[in-house]
């Protein structure tokens, strides 16, 4: 589609980059901005501005914060002891939605795959054994995606954490293996976390 004017074709081309959306709900969003208000469009602009320069991300746990530690990691009524590990901040709003978990978190930001290229260098794992080690964590409870990608970096962060004191658990499986953990319902999910089981025993089941 040509439109009347460049800058219309600069807005509708910028909103196209968004996940799932096309040109003809790009060009509904941009002419929807065009009758507003401008001083709410501004509004609109500044706090999409706002993610670039007053975001960033937590120095331990690497979920989204405005200082250098999130809001979990510095709550005291919280278990610091307990690390929930999280493939990316999605999920940890699922569990945080869910109410029933009181530990903290870590975000991987992705799983281990050969087949994408993905190799554990590339995510946040020295950071959360180097957090094991430091802070002497008591449990790890390895949230992940019920996949093959998400079984191989259990599988490799268990050999890492070997030696280490620490309990190691997954997420019982009242999701289906292959699904998605953000999509599974509150209740589903806030089960599997409090029946989750040691790592030990899910490899055994495994077989
Ligand atoms: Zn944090």
């Amino acid at each position: 589609m040509k439109f009347s004017s460049p800058v219309i074709d600069q807005a509708v081309a910028a909103f196209k980059t968004l996940p799932g959306i096309g040109e003809k709900t790009a060009l509904r969003l941009v002419l929807h901005l065009l009758n507003n208000d401008p001083d709410d469009v501004k509004r609109f602009l500044t706090s999409i501005g706002k993610l670039i320069t007053d975001i960033q991300f937590c120095k331990r746990c690497h979920n989204i914060s405005s200082n250098d530690l999130c809001n979990i990691c510095v709550d005291i009524q919280r278990n610091q002891k307990q690390v929930c590990v999280v493939e990316n901040i999605r999920e940890l709003m699922a569990i945080e939605n869910t109410g029933q978990y009181q530990g903290t978190y870590h975000i991987l930001g992705g799983l281990i795959s050969p087949v994408d290229g993905i190799g554990p260098e590339q995510l946040n794992i020295d950071s959360l054994i180097n957090r094991a080690r430091e802070f002497d964590i008591q449990e790890i409870i390895m949230a992940l995606n019920p996949t093959m990608e998400g079984d191989t970096t259990i599988f490799y962060i268990s050999k890492r954490l070997k030696g280490l004191a620490i309990k190691l658990t997954t997420l019982a499986r009242g999701v289906a293996f292959g699904g998605e953990l953000e999509y599974v319902d509150d209740l589903t999910l806030a089960r599997s976390l409090m029946a989750r089981l040691p790592y030990d025993n899910y490899l055994s089941n495994q077989k």
